[in-house]
């Protein structure tokens, strides 16, 4: 996958879609199998917004259970299937304990019961699509208090606990290059994209959109881009960019955002994700509700989310500060007295934002609306060639894409009009039987790989770990660890640069390897990977030091 911004200027797309969010990058995986010549640009890297900031669930929707939205259940339950059938490497089911409180109606036994009975018959039939047996969605069963605390003592903390129910729900290795994955899909499928191309404006011409103005945020060329189609998938960015023509509003207009941050800390518990809430209320700028966080056992560590604060600032500068990290970790140490976090327990953190559409901020405001949008402007008064598609779950992203694609469709001819993004695997996901795939390829490399370290390739880079590991064997070195602590080798950082268009440090350390998700690295490996990728990009010192600085700045809440 090569940045080619030559070729996307020199060529006239059917299809151009703004944003490489999980929405932009479905929408590109989709479009380009039903045969649409599409580009899609993004400003910073590929999933490093919204979707890198979520906590990496794809939700089963049981929480919609609560208003009644069964529709909507059976969308998450069904789309959470489908990523298990084409994206089975990077997946993996977790099953959470949702604790039961005596005393309690809506938090009691007999009423998670009836939701739990409810929830599986609503998802009757959807382990039917998926054929590796280990990939199929268990259903969850009651624990007495007595099991619950032999398997997670620190819930003894939790006042009137009674039990608890397992719920199955699938999580993500790497949120980010899941969203990467969507993206090489489509460009294995003839599609081009770019990443660190900012659109500036919509071009527009009697009352049609044709095209948009962009800047290569690296090189700071500017340039445009013509399609028969734009479609804005920008995320919290999209009603910014739709600003300058005035027709052009969503259905539900976004009244503003709100901050969730994530906090990853030493693992708190290895087998078991915790669903747990507290009745506290806070009154921000907004009112909130009481407080629902996950802990997640993800990468050796513990995923920690969410906050959910008033966010009134540049979409740009959404960072994780100090107060923040304090203030969840209060809430933390609230929730299950006795745990003790402090600060210095947090070994990265990560904030995104949530697109409100309603002045008051609940505490579960994703998952109580996740109403996403996909508006047609021409229909609505506005001018044609423009389609926006707002999200609303990562979990969705590709049901939204579907839709999208066939609306699309009713303007220009698809070549194919059939969506099949339910059932091909993604270019990387081409894997029958995951278990299976990981045995086989730890016994053909025994010899110059550990078990951990294929399997790591694996949940990284799927089926395409040949690729990879015939990549290092070329080059003296590029087989090593870059670290004892990591088990990211040498010659990957090389192939994100060479064959995954990572452009800066942050892409590599980020986006590509999740060198630096699970906290800092350390400057020695920082310093290996840029002595691998600064000749590969022609750094020199400056831009080495800025590269650094950069990546350093991800960890700045803690000064
Ligand atoms: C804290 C939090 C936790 C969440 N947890 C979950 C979860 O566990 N499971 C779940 O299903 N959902 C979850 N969600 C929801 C989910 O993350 C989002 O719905 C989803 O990621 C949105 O994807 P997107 O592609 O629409 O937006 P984004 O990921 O924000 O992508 C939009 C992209 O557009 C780019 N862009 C913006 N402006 C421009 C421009 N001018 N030119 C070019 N590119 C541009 C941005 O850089 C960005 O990469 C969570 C959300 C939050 C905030």
């Amino acid at each position: 996958m090569k940045r080619d911004l030559k070729k996307i200027q020199s060529t006239v797309f059917d299809l151009l879609i703004i944003g490489g969010g999980i929405t932009g990058a479905c929408l590109a995986h989709d479009a380009a199998l039903r045969g649409l010549r599409l580009a899609l640009v993004e400003k910073n890297d590929f999933g490093m917004s919204t979707s890198a900031a979520s906590s990496k669930l794809l939700h089963g929707g049981i929480r919609y259970l609560q208003k009644l939205q069964f529709g909507k259940v059976r969308e998450s339950a069904r789309e959470r299937t489908y990523f298990q059938v084409i994206a089975p490497h990077l997946t993996t089911s977790i099953p959470f304990l949702v604790p039961t409180i005596r005393g309690s109606v809506m938090k009691g036994r007999a009423a998670l019961l009836v939701g739990m009975n409810l929830y599986r018959a609503i998802c009757t039939g959807l382990n039917g699509l998926v054929s590796d047996p280990a990939k199929k969605v268990e259903f969850g069963t009651f624990f007495t208090r007595n099991k619950v605390l032999k398997q997670v003592p620190m819930l003894a903390a939790i006042d009137g606990l009674s039990g608890a129910h397992t719920l199955y729900e699938s999580h993500m290795h790497n949120s980010e290059r899941m969203t990467l994955a969507f993206i090489k899909s489509a460009v294995h499928n003839g599609s081009l994209a770019a990443n660190h191309v900012e659109v500036k404006r919509l071009i527009s011409d009697d009352q049609r959109i044709t095209g948009v103005h962009c800047r290569d945020t690296l090189s700071g060329e500017e340039f445009q881009l013509s399609a028969k189609v734009v479609v804005n998938a920008a995320g919290p960015f999209l009603p910014g960019i739709n600003s300058q023509i005035d027709s052009l509003k969503l259905f539900k207009e976004t009244t503003g955002f709100s901050k969730g941050v994530h906090i990853v800390v030493s693992q708190l518990e290895a087998k078991y994700a915790l669903a747990l809430s507290s009745g506290k209320k806070t009154e921000g700028l907004v009112t909130r509700g009481g407080r629902h966080i996950f802990m997640i056992p993800w990468r050796g560590r513990t995923l920690i989310g969410t906050t959910n604060v008033p966010f009134k600032d540049e979409l740009d500068k959404v960072r994780v500060t100090r107060k923040d990290i304090v203030e969840f970790i209060q809430d933390i140490n609230a929730i299950v007295p006795g745990l003790s976090l402090a600060e210095n327990d947090v070994h990265y953190a990560f904030a995104g934002l949530y697109p409100l559409i309603s002045d008051e901020i609940k505490s579960d405001t994703y998952q109580g609306t996740g109403e996403y949008q996909v508006v047609d402007h021409s229909e609505q008064g506005g001018p044609a060639g423009i389609v926006s598609v707002m999200g609303a779950k990562y979990t969705t992203a590709r049901a939204i894409a579907e839709q999208a694609v066939d609306l699309i469709g009713s303007k220009i001819a698809l070549p194919d009009p059939r969506c099949r993004t339910a059932s091909v695997p993604l270019f990387e996901g081409r894997v029958a039987s995951l278990e299976q795939f990981i045995a086989d390829k730890q016994q053909q490399y025994r010899d110059i790989l550990t078990p951990q370290t294929v399997h790591d390739l694996i949940v990284s880079h799927g089926s395409e770990i040949d690729t990879v590991v015939s990549y290092c064997q070329n080059t003296p070195g590029y087989l090593d660890k870059l670290s004892d602590e990591r088990e990211t080798l040498a010659g990957e950082v090389a192939y994100a640069v060479e064959h995954e268009m990572a452009c800066t440090l942050d892409d590599v350390v980020f986006a590509r390897t999740g060198l630096g998700t699970i906290g800092h690295p350390g400057v020695e490996v920082l310093n290996k990977v840029v002595d691998i990728i600064g000749p590969l990009l022609a750094w020199d010192e400056q831009r080495i030091e800025r590269e650094i600085e950069a990546v350093e700045r991800r960890y700045q809440w803690r000064d």
